[in-house]
């Protein structure tokens, strides 16, 4: 299965030309850069989307349309920063975190980007916080980057409460290389994998984790 033209950017990427890329397209004001530094300054996990990645992911929703996302998986705050700069005066992004440190972070970064009134973090389990959020929605787009082992849950959620058209995204779709294994997280994400099949016209490009998305069909 793998030919040539599969492993064509395998052989032409580099750190040098993401830091390239990077620099030329994605760079980063004051609030970016503070959410950016804020995972290696307070000893969390450095797990954020890459800057050219959240650039995607901004350039992606200002395409769609959006006015109403969630966010599942918050951490400092980069990604719901990059995702919010594509929302109108009036749209909001409603994102989730588990961890009250990390959601603590978050909402300072959100105060220095000035992005009090449409980034919203709440706190607590997905799983328990998706169903209070359900009265905000339909919603525009859904971006899931919390425990890879739920995305299968958080994708059925998503499918309930997005407009038709709407967008959904899921990050570390190659569950960091474990995505053909045996484990339980691995069927998780190969069921989050058909979700979007199923009920999106969907695509999963192979960033380094791979970046999947779909949009809903009516
Ligand atoms: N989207 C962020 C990165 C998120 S990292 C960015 O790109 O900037 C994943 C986050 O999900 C971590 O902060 C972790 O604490 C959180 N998380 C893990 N399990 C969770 C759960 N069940 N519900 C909500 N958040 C969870
Ligand atoms: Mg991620």
């Amino acid at each position: 299965m793998a030919d040539d033209s599969s492993r064509a950017g395998v052989r032409y990427i580099s750190p040098d030309i993401i830091a390239y890329v990077d620099h030329m397209h994605a760079p980063h004001d004051d609030a970016l850069q503070s959410a950016f530094a804020a995972p290696d300054r307070a000893g969390m996990p450095t797990i954020m989307v890459s800057p050219s990645e959240g650039r995607f992911l901004e350039l992606l929703l200002k395409l769609v349309g959006v006015a109403r996302i969630v966010e599942v998986g918050t951490l400092a705050g980069y990604s719901a920063i990059r995702m919010a700069r594509a929302l109108p005066p009036d749209g909001k992004i409603w994102t989730v975190e588990a961890d009250a440190s990390h959601a603590e972070v978050a909402m300072r970064n959100v105060a220095v980007a000035g992005l009090e009134k449409q980034i919203e973090v709440c706190r607590g389990k997905a799983f328990d916080v998706l169903p209070t959020l359900q009265r905000h929605g339909p919603f525009d787009a859904v971006f899931l980057d919390a425990d890879k082992e739920h995305y299968d849950g958080y994708a059925e959620w998503a499918l309930r409460n997005l407009r038709p058209g709407g967008l959904l995204l899921g990050d570390n779709a190659f569950y960091s290389g474990k995505l053909l294994g045996e484990g339980p997280g691995a069927v998780a994400m190969r069921r989050f994998h058909e979700l979007l099949r199923d009920h999106c016209d969907s695509v999963c490009i192979p960033t380094p984790d791979g970046l999947a998305l779909g949009i809903k069909r009516p």
